[in-house]
């Protein structure tokens, strides 16, 4: 594995990086963004190494894809086993035991002890894609409930599901139809203050599901049980089980996106644990297979198998050679603990994020769970206004110090925390050094 070391040999992004970096604008389509320019050429715990030797501290595992570390031994001796077997059948013309066995494993793990059905898919979009087909076969119903911050994706249906605007679905449209928008119990934005928070915006929910759809028209709710792109926002206690009570009552799928959130990320092996939350579909992608191409939907038997045969599917969806490296990684989640892990890196980050916070008045709010965490900036103490500019210049302070950090957020005001469940005790203590330096020079 690479040293767990950070180390700086070069100006961030240095020579080799710039080099690759100007071919990249010449070859690669300028939509395709760059959160930091630093081209990488082995990683592995909680360090990513780049093509100019310089070792980075990870705090994004790739958007919470390399949970279990990049490169993680199970994972890469799983791969390379099944890389040299075989690479491809498609599993809808001749089956393969491994497709077969992560559904097990996923109708094992996701919430509830009652009989599920998995489909296996090749990226987070196209699970949710899926998702939405299943509900709306299964209940005969059109349409679908999304939240206000929600991201689900960027094919056609998943941009109408998602509700920002920039750079997601600019330009992009006409989305697809019978997709409606109801607000999102988001504590810190919540007019009337947080303790009203999950109450009144679970009657907005329902008053506008009612006035608007009507409650026998709408298929499924589907919602985030911690929102990732909109900014880690955290329900409000009690919203998550109010709505699946009320979409239970009314004969409406219950949806959990735990495309970000899932496989240990929040301490749990699903965030919707915490809440005790059983949801009737649940869909996952990135932490899934330890990087490698991965996503499936999850089900209620009855829902899933609502579906007629050769109505789901496709060319590579649970490709053989994913599927081996998700079963290493969910083995390595389990024999590591590595929701232990999440809870550990919980406790050591989220009470210097709350120093940072008393420090700053900047730092609006300190929030996640588990090893998803995130602090949302504004312009002053007390104040609710977004302050992006300060968010981007902290995390370029922090790229330039070898961490790597996302941002996120409606509001572009949120720096997140997604660091590998692997990394070490260190890097995540110097991870938080080098931040509090960026306050203590940018603030
Ligand atoms: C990333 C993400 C998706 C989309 O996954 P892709 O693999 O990028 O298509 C959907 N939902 C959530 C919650 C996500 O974080």
């Amino acid at each position: 594995m690479v040293e767990q070391q950070r180390r700086l040999r070069t100006e961030i992004p240095g020579p080799r990086s710039n080099e690759l970096h100007a071919r990249k604008q010449a070859a690669v389509a300028a939509g395709v963004g760059t959160t930091l320019p630093v081209y990488i050429e082995r990683a592995g715990g909680g360090i990513a190494m780049d093509v100019d030797g310089n070792q980075l501290i990870d705090f994004g595992s790739g958007i919470a894809v390399t949970s279990v570390g990049n490169a993680a031994p199970r994972v890469v001796s799983s791969v390379q086993a099944q890389v040299s077997d075989f690479t491809h059948t498609c599993f809808t013309i001749t089956p393969y035991e491994e497709y077969v066995a992560v559904a097990e494993k996923l109708n094992e793990l996701t919430p509830g002890d009652h009989e599920k059905r998995s489909v296996l898919l090749n990226s987070g979009a196209e699970a949710v894609e899926n998702a939405v087909k299943i509900a709306r076969a299964a209940t005969g119903r059109a349409s679908i409930v999304a939240f206000d911050h929600a991201y689900h994706g960027r094919t056609n249906l998943t941009m109408a599901l998602t509700a920002k605007s920039m750079p997601y679905k600019h330009r992009f449209g006409p989305f697809a139809s019978e997709i409606y928008r109801v607000p999102m119990a988001y504590p810190f934005r919540w007019p009337t203050g947080p303790e009203n928070c999950a109450d009144e915006a679970f009657a907005t929910f329902t008053s506008q599901v009612h006035a608007q759809i009507g409650e026998s028209n709408t298929a499924a709710v589907i919602i985030e049980p911690i929102q990732g792109e909109g900014g880690f926002i955290v329900p409000a206690p009690g919203f998550l089980r109010m709505v699946a009570q009320w979409c239970a009552a009314n004969d409406i799928l219950l949806i959990a996106d735990e495309i970000q959130s899932g496989f240990c990320r929040t301490g749990d092996w699903f965030a919707c644990e915490f809440e005790g939350i059983v949801p009737d579909i649940v869909t996952t992608a990135k932490g899934i297979a330890g990087g490698l191409p991965l996503a499936a939907v999850t089900g209620r038997a009855d829902v899933m198998d609502a579906v007629h045969a050769g109505g789901l599917g496709g060319t590579y969806g649970g490709n053989p050679v994913a599927c081996a490296a998700a079963l290493a990684a969910i083995e390595t989640m389990a024999v590591e603990d590595l929701c232990g892990a999440a809870k550990h890196i919980e406790s050591i980050m989220l009470p210097r994020l709350r120093t940072l916070a008393e420090k700053y008045g900047v730092i609006g709010d300190v929030r996640g769970r588990g090893a998803m965490l995130a602090i949302e900036l504004v312009a002053d103490v007390g104040s609710r206004e977004p302050n992006p500019d300060l968010t981007s210049a902290i995390s370029a302070a922090c790229h330039r110090e070898g961490l790597i950090t996302l941002t996120a957020g409606t509001f572009n005001n949120v720096l997140r925390f997604l660091p590998p469940l692997v990394i070490g005790e260190a890097l995540v203590q110097e991870g938080m050094d080098i931040m509090e330096s960026a306050f203590a020079a940018t603030a």
